[in-house]
């Protein structure tokens, strides 16, 4: 029997279908959940052969490829994001942030930024809360802040932010994206859609040339990055726009060069288009130390830098971290890796990592590929690798976690990762050294 009214069907019980969901029935509008733990696809075949559906809300965790999707095609029924049903329903101002490293350190700075300057602020999307959830609560706040995956980006339509902000692009997700140049592509819905976009784009400059069709679209571009003709330059901790000194990153968590010159730089143009005091915007800086996890300075123990970048699970956030240290570092690294070429990062082990140690389902991998040009001791736990540091690492040296890979081959997650080393570090500490 066919139900005249239309109706949609989310893809996904998970907490972001769960939040369209609500949000749809607060609307009045009729939603039926389909999740692959209860349902089959022929549930989903017969109920879009007996209702008229107008819509498919898809989670995150469904790709385009998937045959649920097929399905819906085959019924010619649209796929929407559950972010953009979210987004759909906001009445303020929007920025969007997007990349392949840092977006969950970006949005949380950037909320603690407009919240000390007094406006209303919603966080969320990737970050902790779906963006319908969040919106549902207060639809008429200042700002939504959205942090963006693009498997969240997939399936937008007519997404349209305020500010959208590209940070970086690293491969990444390429076995859900196939290719690069895919991959790239989807990065830029965050610009909205390319028949109009009321979006104000910020992206690094190098960038710019890949997506030239995008930002033809576009309300306004601004660019950022180390090179000379981009509008926002980060050098030597400071951002600067038109010659002069726009925003002091210096003595805050972004001062080092790979969160310099990408996230505080993306930041200070964003700042900048808002039309705020900058010096607020600096003050706001001073007192946010950054994310857990995230390059997370644990404090020097016996003369040495303990830093805890257990989020760093490819090795480009790797990289980035090495590069940013100061000095020498004794690197810990390992797990799960997301890359099967190695190389790209050897020259800067090369040039700062004093010894690496090597742990995981990685470590022979990393061994091989690395241990002829970086001393490399090869351990079975990260237990066993801060054991052997400690007793390698020199006063004035950084002794680093940054796995470069995923961690569930011996943890739970990063934060376990990330909490067991931050134990361990306290218990030398306590301990003393021998
Ligand atoms: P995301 O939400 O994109 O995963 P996070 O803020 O959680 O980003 O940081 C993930 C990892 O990326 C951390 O190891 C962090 O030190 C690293 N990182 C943060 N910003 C950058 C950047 N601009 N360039 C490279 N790596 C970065």
């Amino acid at each position: 029997m066919n139900d005249s009214n239309p109706s949609s069907v989310i893809l996904g019980a998970g907490r972001s279908g769960l939040a369209a969901e609500a949000l749809l029935q607060s609307e009045k509008i009729m939603a039926s959940v389909f999740d692959e733990q209860t349902h089959t696809i022929q549930d989903l075949k017969d109920h879009c052969e007996e209702n008229v559906i107008d819509q498919a809300i898809v989670s995150p965790g469904f790709s385009l490829t998937h045959p649920w999707c097929d399905v819906l095609r085959q019924f010619s029924i649209p796929l929407c994001s559950e972010l953009e049903l979210g987004w759909s329903r906001f009445k303020g101002k929007t920025v969007a942030v997007t990349g392949s490293n840092g977006k969950s350190s970006v949005v949380k700075w950037i909320s603690e930024i407009l919240q000390s300057m007094g406006y209303e602020v919603l966080l969320g999307g990737n970050y902790g809360i779906p963006a319908s959830e969040v919106v549902m609560k207060n639809p008429n706040a200042d700002w939504l802040v959205l942090e963006v995956s693009s498997f969240q980006l997939e399936t937008v339509r007519e997404f349209s932010p305020t500010f959208g902000v590209l940070i970086n692009l690293l491969p990444n997700h390429l076995d859900r994206h196939g290719s690069i140049c895919a991959y790239m592509a989807i990065k830029g819905r965050i610009f909205g859609p390319s028949f109009s976009s009321e979006t104000n784009a910020i992206l690094p400059f190098d960038l710019m040339s890949c997506y030239e069709k995008e930002l033809q679209s576009v309300a306004s571009v601004l660019s950022f990055g180390t090179c000379s003709n981009a509008d926002y330059i980060a050098s030597n901790g400071v951002v600067k726009w038109q010659g002069q000194p726009l925003l002091d990153l210096r003595q805050t968590h972004f001062a080092v060069s790979h969160l310099l010159e990408s996230s505080g730089a993306a930041v200070a143009a964003f700042m900048h288009a808002l039309e705020v005091d900058m010096g607020e915007v600096r003050e706001a800086t001073l007192s946010f130390q950054g994310l857990a996890h995230r390059f997370e300075r644990l404090g020097i123990v016996h003369g040495i830098t303990c830093i805890n970048d257990s989020k760093a699970t490819n090795l480009a956030a790797m990289a980035a971290a090495v590069r940013s240290c100061d000095g020498k570092v004794h690197l810990l690294a390992g797990g799960l890796l997301k890359e099967s070429d190695l190389t790209f990062v050897k020259e800067i082990l090369v040039e700062q990592v004093s010894r690496l140690y090597v742990f995981g389902e990685s470590a022979f991998k990393m061994q091989t590929d690395w241990g002829d040009a970086v001393a490399c001791s090869f351990c079975s736990s990260l237990e066993e690798a801060f054991d052997l540091a400690c007793n390698e690492v020199s006063s004035g040296e950084t002794l680093l976690l940054s796995p470069g890979c995923a961690s569930f081959d011996q943890f739970s997650g990063f934060e376990d990762r990330g909490n067991q080393f931050r134990s361990l570090v306290s218990r030398w500490k306590e301990k003393g050294r021998s």
